[in-house]
């Protein structure tokens, strides 16, 4: 939105209705001067003279004229009124179907996209009664989404009344998986929270030093300085506050642990870590209006009247429509023989056939062909032979 072009027409509206006015107020005052003069003399004068006196006012009031005065005023002020009018108009209440395609819309996605956004933020009733409302069966898919952020949101609701164990169960059970995504922090990061909310008990050396023995030493070789820091932790036991670890009792360690395993969580279960609605809101929101200038453009309205001014505007509005990385979707490639999702450790590969397998599945296949460096290569899809040599990695980006 054209917030500065906005600020800009206000500014000259009040610029505009203080100078209207400061000429009104000063057309009054010349009045109240002049009846003033007037009424001074009618008390000082003569009978005979009041009515020249009256007559002289008459004539005064006549050349200041008033009220058309103050009527070219209002007519100024009103005119400034409606060009700001109309650029709010344009502004906030633009035609956006000018830059819509003639796209059939999927109701019942955009209802379901709905429902998972509420699912997703752990408003279910809302969700369940959106559903209701919107006449939208509930397929399998949405019942899934359900169940899956119901999951999440009560091992979160758990973790933020300092239960820890319903967080602790789902990463143990997800602990390949979590590996597989290079997110093996998690555990770590748990154990060391609630450490530090043991340390807090009563009893807190005793209990804390306990649990780092059962659960925390076993990171030492990972994360060494932290395990030390949670050790020189317990001589403050009491006083963390001041110590140098005193950053260990920040609550945004809990809100960012949290954000962390709502990510991993959604990696896990093969959902985007960003709502999906949002995103695409997002993008609508920030683009839309370079869309609508240029198709406006385009269709031979709005501002510009010269041909080459309105192509350079064309093109450099196009290069604005870009929506930036974290609104961007990306492709996940999930391997057709073995139905993987590729990942950093596991990622596409292209054979010269022109068919994509995951890297383990076309490791495979070469073992199985004898695994020598020049034995063919065997498409399970197209039969074609080739050499693991001539096989490419691909990335989506
Ligand atoms: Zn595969
Ligand atoms: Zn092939």
């Amino acid at each position: 939105m054209e917030l500065n072009a906005m600020k800009e027409a206000i500014d000259r509206l009040t610029e505009n209705q203080n100078l209207s006015a400061l000429k009104s107020q000063q057309l009054i005052n010349e009045l109240i001067q002049e009846l003033e003069q007037a009424s001074s003399k009618l008390l000082t004068s003569e009978r005979d003279s009041i009515r020249t006196i009256l007559e002289d006012l008459k004539v005064k009031f006549n050349q200041v004229s008033p009220l058309s005065h103050l009527q070219d005023n209002q007519k100024e002020l009103n005119l400034a009124f409606s060009n700001y009018t109309e650029l709010l108009g344009n502004s906030f209440n633009p035609d956006i179907s000018i830059a819509n395609r003639n796209v059939e819309t999927n109701y019942q996605a955009v209802n379901q996209l709905i429902v998972s956004h509420f699912y997703r933020q752990g408003m279910f009733e809302l969700g369940d009664f959106f559903l209701n409302e919107s006449s939208s069966s509930s397929s399998s898919e949405t019942e899934l989404i359900r169940s899956l952020f119901m999951e999440i949101h009560r091992i979160l609701e758990s973790l933020s009344n300092l239960e820890f164990e319903p967080a602790l169960s789902w990463i143990v059970a997800n602990r390949d998986v979590l590996r597989q995504n290079e997110s093996t922090d998690l555990e770590f990061k748990l154990h060391r929270l609630q450490f530090v909310v043991i340390l807090q008990n009563q009893n807190g050396i005793e209990e804390s030093f306990e649990y780092a023995r059962e659960f925390v030493t076993q990171f030492s070789a990972d994360h060494k300085v932290e395990v030390k820091r949670l050790m020189s932790c317990l001589w403050w036991a009491g006083r963390m506050e001041k110590s140098p670890y005193s950053d260990l009792l920040s609550s945004s360690n809990f809100e960012n642990f949290a954000d962390e395993l709502m990510r991993e969580y959604c990696k896990v279960i093969g959902k985007s870590e960003k709502c999906p609605l949002i995103t695409t809101v997002t993008a609508g929101v920030t683009n839309l209006p370079i869309l609508l200038r240029l198709t406006n453009l385009l269709i031979g309205e709005g501002e510009g009247e010269g041909k080459k001014e309105d192509l350079e505007t064309m093109i450099d509005l196009a290069g604005r429509v870009k929506p930036d990385k974290d609104l961007m979707f990306h492709l996940i490639f999930e391997c057709s023989l073995c139905c993987g999702k590729g990942n950093r450790l596991n990622p596409p590969i292209w054979m010269p056939c022109g068919h994509v397998l995951c890297m383990v599945s076309v490791v495979r296949l070469w073992r199985n062909t004898g695994g020598e460096d020049d034995r063919p290569l065997k498409c399970p899809y197209c039969v074609s032979v080739s050499k693991l040599r001539n096989c490419k990695q691909l990335s989506f980006r």
